[in-house]
């Protein structure tokens, strides 16, 4: 136990369980504090976190510049709601449109998490006067009943059918697939420029060229699904800048605020912008004061740390030196700057994760044999050494118990 906390982890994990819907199954851990890439847990136990709150902690924990943000803006001002407007949240929104390239004309709006942006971008679609939505197999866009039925895994939604209707999925990185899909009837297509949750998978070139020119030739939409690859995760400030595709609405939220619930919906062009007009879309918390220095914080500490290149020299750093233990365990390493996936040979990412969290290292089994790293872009090379060097001998206690299973 730690000096903040007062029971084992065995005792708080007993009145979650208690006092929590399970919709999560039982956390992993109870964690008090973190420094850096480094978190601990109510035992006193120190782990290296290669996950980030799933992409989220992009400064890590503790960042000087953040806490010094939130902490500045905190003794300023917390909320007004939207019938008032912040300083920082208008920075914040031109911060967004400068970093994106969006033309003039283009104008942001600010929610709280990313699946409220996925139903901000839903509701601007219904605008085209159409309801056909086309998505990808493999996709994750939310847990909420729009982006819910956007979402390709039948598990998550069925229990909840009917959600809206109209909603095509089609194969991801499938040019074909998609040309036949997508109509004048199509309203928008939602795309991740990588799938996150779908095993860390990036589109081709090809693809988000061909997905924005079939949009262009039927008056579709194309909505990219940032919320996972933004903000710097990929080694460029937003996914879509590396393959040269411009959306007309980005969905951003995870990295923006740095742990702080922050997301946000970018219209490019005045045509996409004007979709919502005075009282059609709306939120309480959203872009709030506290919100905006966040994104501001996170925004200004990649950019001053150059943490894009940093992001895309570790990246690729890890992805040699996995390549390098030449382990015939090991297909691949998948993926672009600090979000990638290690493929496996056999299913053993869960036992692999289990694994390495006794050994003190952060992970996710983003599929059977997909394990994922989406660590603070702060991580060091060293840091993701240790973990690399590591990585033989877990994936032999995790065959073992995979077998043992
Ligand atoms: C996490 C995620 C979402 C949902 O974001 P929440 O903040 O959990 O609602 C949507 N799309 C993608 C690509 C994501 O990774």
């Amino acid at each position: 136990m730690t000096e903040r906390a007062s029971q084992s982890s065995g005792d708080y994990l007993a009145r979650y369980e208690r006092s929590l819907i399970g919709v999560f199954g039982m956390p992993q851990l109870v964690l008090t504090h973190g420094d850096g890439c480094y978190v601990w847990d109510a035992d006193g136990r120190q782990y290296l976190d290669l996950l980030g709150g799933i992409a989220v902690n992009a400064l890590g924990h503790n960042h000087p510049s953040l806490v010094t943000a939130i902490s500045k803006q905190a003794s300023e001002m917390v909320h007004v709601s939207n019938f008032f407007t912040s300083p920082a949240q208008i920075a914040l929104a031109e911060r967004l449109l400068a970093l994106s390239g969006a033309p003039e004309g283009s104008g942001v709006f600010f929610c709280n998490s990313g699946t409220e942006a996925i139903e901000g971008a839903i509701k601007i679609s219904r605008r085209t006067g159409r309801t056909h939505l086309v998505a990808a197999a493999g996709s994750f866009h939310g847990r909420t009943t729009g982006a819910l039925a956007l979402t390709s895994k039948a598990i998550y939604r069925e229990p909840f059918d009917p959600l809206i209707p109209d909603v095509s999925f089609v194969p991801y990185d499938d040019v074909d697939a998609l040309r036949a899909a997508v109509t004048e009837d199509t309203a928008a297509i939602f795309l991740e420029p990588i799938q996150g949750e779908g095993g860390v998978v990036p589109a081709s070139e090809a693809y988000l060229r061909a997905a924005r020119q079939v949009a262009d030739e039927t008056g579709a939409l194309l909505v990219l699904d940032e919320i996972q690859t933004g903000v710097g995760r990929t080694g460029d400030w937003f996914a879509f800048q590396h393959y040269g595709v411009q959306p007309d609405v980005m969905t951003l939220a995870k990295g923006l605020g740095g742990g702080v619930p922050v997301g946000a919906i970018v219209a490019f062009g005045e045509r996409v912008r004007a979709m919502l007009t005075a009282g059609q879309h709306g939120t309480t918390f959203g872009g709030n004061p506290l919100a905006a220095a966040s994104g501001l914080a996170v925004l200004d500490e990649i950019e001053s740390a150059d943490l894009l290149s940093h992001a895309r020299v570790t990246g690729d750093h890890f992805a040699d030196a996995v390549a390098a233990l030449g382990d015939d365990r090991i297909v691949e390493v998948r993926g672009r700057g600090l979000l990638r996936a290690v493929v496996l040979r056999d299913e053993v990412a869960p036992a692999l994760t289990a694994a390495a969290r006794e050994a003190g290292f952060i992970v996710n089994p983003v599929a059977p044999t997909a394990l994922r790293i989406a660590p603070p872009l702060i991580v060091t090379g060293e840091q993701l050494d240790t973990f690399v060097t590591a990585l033989p001998a877990l994936l032999d206690t995790a065959s073992t118990a995979t077998q043992g299973a």
